[in-house]
């Protein structure tokens, strides 16, 4: 088997103080999570709601699941009673959801709102000047259900460091306008969650406060 155990301490060795590690488990098999369990780590994230929810069944229950995939707002309702947060919301449409599913179940789940700024053309993820509009619209101070704790975005993918790091700072900075437009007050608006095996140690330079590490700890993903 992979060493998770050793890779584990090496990327926690690498992060400051306070940097939240999310051990991106898609793809691989519950072993693989035990082994990185046994070492303390609690925080998991997965892609898919069928594997997690498969995963979820088998593991032990203080595991906090974090969904980082696109998440369809028919699976919303599979995910909601336990979930600890959902990483990518980048709709009002799917925000809604979340709120209501999570109503039912008498849950607040905390969000991350996906900003998008790679130069890569993907379907999903906010611009900021999406993200600005949707919280400028303000239908989400109304749901009770969920929390916006903050941003999180996956750079380029690229060896250009200095790209890399200028589109962290990008996001960096929205984050700050954001806190003091519309969150000055909460606490829990506080989470940058970028950072992933190839540009890591550039994230936790520029401010990241969650990374998202899978091949690292657990090796290539067998799709
Ligand atoms: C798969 C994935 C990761 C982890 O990527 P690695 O390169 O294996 O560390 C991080 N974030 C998101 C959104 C992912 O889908």
């Amino acid at each position: 088997m992979y060493d998770v155990k050793g890779n584990l301490k090496q990327v926690l060795h690498h992060l400051p103080e306070g940097v939240k590690l999310v051990a991106i488990s898609k793809y691989h098999p519950k072993e693989y999570i035990e082994a990185a369990y046994a070492e303390g780590q609690r925080i998991f994230g997965e892609s898919h709601e069928q594997e997690l929810r498969q995963k979820h069944s088998e593991l032990p229950s203080d595991i906090r699941w974090h969904f980082i995939g696109h998440l369809q707002t028919n699976k919303v309702k599979y995910i909601v009673p336990y979930i600890s947060m959902i990483e990518a919301v980048d709709s009002m449409k799917l925000l809604r959801e979340i709120d209501k599913q999570a109503a039912k179940c008498g849950r607040t789940i905390d969000v991350l709102l996906e900003l998008h700024i790679a130069q890569e053309e993907t379907k999903y993820g906010l611009t900021p000047d999406d993200c600005r509009r949707l919280l400028d619209e303000g239908e989400w101070r109304l749901l009770n259900h969920v929390r916006i704790c903050g941003l999180m975005m996956m750079a380029s993918n690229t060896d250009d460091d200095a790209l890399i790091a200028s589109e962290f700072d990008t996001a960096a900075k929205l984050f700050d306008e954001l806190k003091e437009r519309f969150f000055a007050d909460c606490d829990y608006f506080c989470e940058r969650s970028w950072g992933m095996s190839s540009d890591y140690l550039v994230a936790v330079a520029h401010k990241s406060t969650m990374v998202r590490i899978g091949t690292t700890i657990f090796g290539p993903r067998v799709y």
